[in-house]
């Protein structure tokens, strides 16, 4: 048995892929990691002026959730030799200073060592004469202590195991929510990539086996191959996502066997 990867769609911000030959223990770890990979993200934020309809703690969680991007190699803060205070090493100060009347975007923020992702996101509006004055910090974070530092989204369900006996009849179609069933060269087949095992399809058929159907349908979950979908934030590629999961999990488990030598 050897683990093996298809993919099924590649777009620049998700790609959706088939493993094999793993277990719902492996697909959890590695879905789980991705929140362990550390993510740059607004911090803190002192407010000098705020005029807009948005009280400081709302538009401050607002701000949190600006996606950034940084090549410089930063450092978790806590861990950092300025000892948790702040510095060129760990963090990143965003400047912003606006009047209105205006919205107000993420490409507003004046920053250093960081790129703002979707520049043309929309923070707050300001009505005439209203004011906005802040400093912000951003620092690492890991996804698992708040979702602001999350690299995206990973998620898996497993491959449909498709049994059926006799022709499919063409209703099923309409029935399937998610397109999963088509007609090809005259014969009804049920794409299992597209296919989520909702089962609208297999009660349908449950429901005609009482009037004596013609088939026999049975879809059931695989419990070594899954379908996995990672959609990035922008921080990172879906392909880094799944790396740095991975080299997480990797570090990790070094860490373990080191304090398992020591017993
Ligand atoms: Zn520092």
């Amino acid at each position: 048995m050897t683990i093996s990867i298809q993919k099924i769609s590649k777009q620049e911000n998700k790609i959706k892929f088939l493993v094999k030959e793993i277990n719902y223990s492996l697909a959890n770890a590695l879905r789980r990691t991705a929140q362990e990979i550390l993510i740059l993200a607004i911090d803190t934020v002192e407010f000098y002026k705020n005029d807009s309809a948005l009280s400081d703690e709302i538009l401050a969680h607002r701000l949190g959730l600006v996606p950034l991007k940084t090549d410089k190699s930063f450092g978790e803060k806590d861990k950092c030799s300025c000892k948790g205070k702040g510095c060129i090493k760990c963090s990143v100060a965003l400047k912003l200073k606006a009047i209105g009347p205006c919205t107000v975007y993420a490409k507003d923020f004046k920053v250093r060592g960081a790129e703002i992702i979707y520049k043309e996101m929309p923070l707050v509006i300001l009505a005439k004469d209203q004011q906005l004055e802040l400093a912000a910090q951003a620092i690492l974070g890991k996804g698992k202590e708040h979702a602001k530092f999350s690299p995206g989204l990973v998620f898996y369900n497993s491959y449909p195991i498709i049994e059926s006996k006799g022709e499919l009849p063409k209703e099923l179609i309409k029935i399937c929510p998610l397109k999963a069933i088509k007609e090809e060269k005259g014969k009804v087949k049920i794409d299992p990539l597209k296919c989520d095992l909702c089962e609208a399809c297999v009660e349908e058929y449950r429901n005609k086996e009482k009037t004596k159907a013609k088939y026999t349908l049975k879809i059931s979950p695989s419990e070594t191959d899954f379908i996995f979908t990672v959609e990035s934030w922008g921080q990172l590629s879906p392909k880094e996502i799944l790396i740095d999961s991975v080299k997480t999990l990797d570090k990790n488990l070094n860490n373990l066997s080191k304090q398992i030598n020591k017993i």
